[in-house]
């Protein structure tokens, strides 16, 4: 009953606490809607702080033989054209990497390690019975579980999230772009009036551009990607003349809608991880680490408490992402509150722009804190 583990989702969370919990020596089957690898709507920003963890995952040297990009530079453009440029603080050098690539190495080193993984195979129903949870797979099969681990991304089926008001809901969009004049090592972010989104190479000759806007405009615009891309982030004066000539070099990709937040109803049999759990900022480039850190959580909670007892493992495991994240979360919803209105955005990337030692506490206030994270 407690064997395989099952994990819903094989993205980021969800393939990080498969390979965790494989190497604890523990039964894990994911169950994977898609084929790896995959396109996946991310602005594919790596944050530094959470590097320690990857190289001690062993995640960094499967990256070795794929392309990423180290980043060093930040601009920030507010509504009106004003901008401010940083260096990353050194000791967080920052990475992108296409999901496609990063994805399928997570996976492929929980494999390895002894985890299985159904691919395209969906989880279509679910529902408790009074010994488990019963899953209905895409495969016609079903199987009951005593506990499911949710990896399953922001549109969790398992959980339900505070609906945002009709048009106020945001969605994401991300197509690959050539270089244009951007530097290598530089990222850029533009808010505007609209939505806000931001480009970095990917690798050499290919950069990423992610970006969000509120549901009023895809309504508006009926879905069409490329007047979505005109109107949602190119009607920023720079952008425009930067990356208005620039050839688009993928398709678009869309996700959506996005609600923000911490999940607190969560249901005794599900142990969210990831997005699932909690969706933060975009732009403090944060999902990623968080999913990874809370994958960590999840295997140390499980590993100190055992399989057998998962229920304490559970509330650990929430008690302890609570501790770590909960005031980070309620900062970053107050800054994104701030930096939605044009004014916001304008006062403090000006501001930032003329007092750049700011930047380190800006960025501070937009980081979890990972230290002692580096041992899984
Ligand atoms: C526009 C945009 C830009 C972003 N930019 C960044 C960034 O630059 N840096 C950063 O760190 N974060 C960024 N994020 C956030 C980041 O993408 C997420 O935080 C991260 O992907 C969370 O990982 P996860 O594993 O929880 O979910 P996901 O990566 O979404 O993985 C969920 C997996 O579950 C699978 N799944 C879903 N439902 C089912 C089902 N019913 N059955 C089986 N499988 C299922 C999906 O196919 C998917 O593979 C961005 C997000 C958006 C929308």
């Amino acid at each position: 009953m407690f064997e395989p583990v099952v994990i819903v989702g094989g993205g980021v969370g969800g393939a990080a606490t498969a390979l965790l919990l494989a190497r604890q020596g523990i039964d894990v089957l994911v169950i994977e809607k898609d084929k790896f690898p995959r396109n996946k709507v991310c602005g594919e920003y790596i944050s530094g702080e959470c590097l320690p963890i990857l190289q001690q995952m062993g995640v960094m040297d499967a990256l070795n033989e794929r392309p990423f990009n180290w980043l060093k530079h930040v601009t920030f453009h507010s509504p009106s054209g004003g901008e401010a440029k940083f260096e990353l603080p050194k000791q967080s050098r920052a990475f992108s990497i296409r999901r496609w690539d990063f994805d399928e190495a997570l996976t492929g080193l929980a494999i390895e390690a002894g985890a299985d993984i159904l691919f395209e195979t969906r989880v279509l129903d679910h529902d408790q019975t009074d010994d488990g949870i019963r899953l209905t797979l895409s495969n016609g099969k079903e199987m009951t579980t005593a506990f499911v681990i949710a990896g399953d991304g922001i549109r969790s089926r398992f959980l339900e999230r505070k609906s945002a008001g009709k048009g106020q809901r945001l969605f994401g969009l991300k197509a690959y772009f050539e270089s244009g004049e951007l530097g290598q090592d530089q990222f850029e972010m533009f808010f505007n009036c609209a939505g806000y989104g931001g480009y970095s190479h990917v690798e050499e000759g290919t950069v990423n551009c992610a970006y969000i806007v509120p549901e009023s405009l895809v309504k508006e615009l009926r879905g069409d990607h490329e007047q979505i891309y005109q109107q949602g982030l190119l009607c920023h004066p720079t952008a425009a003349k930067k990356w208005g000539g620039v050839k688009r070099i993928s398709d678009w990709y869309a996700t959506g809608p996005i609600q923000y937040g911490l999940q607190t109803d969560v249901s005794d049999r599900v142990i969210p991880v990831g997005d699932s759990l909690v969706t933060t900022e975009q732009f403090a480039g944060e999902g990623i680490g968080m999913a990874i850190k809370s994958a960590v959580l999840l295997s140390r909670s499980i590993q100190s408490c055992g399989l057998q007892d998962w229920k304490s493992a559970r509330e650990l495991y929430l008690r302890r992402h609570h501790e770590t994240f909960a005031i980070k979360i309620g900062l970053l919803n107050l800054l994104r509150t701030a930096m939605s209105i044009r004014m916001g955005a304008e006062a403090i990337i000006r501001t930032l722009g003329v007092m750049p030692d700011l930047f380190q506490l800006f960025y501070d206030f937009t980081r979890a804190d990972y230290r002692g994270f580096e041992d899984p």
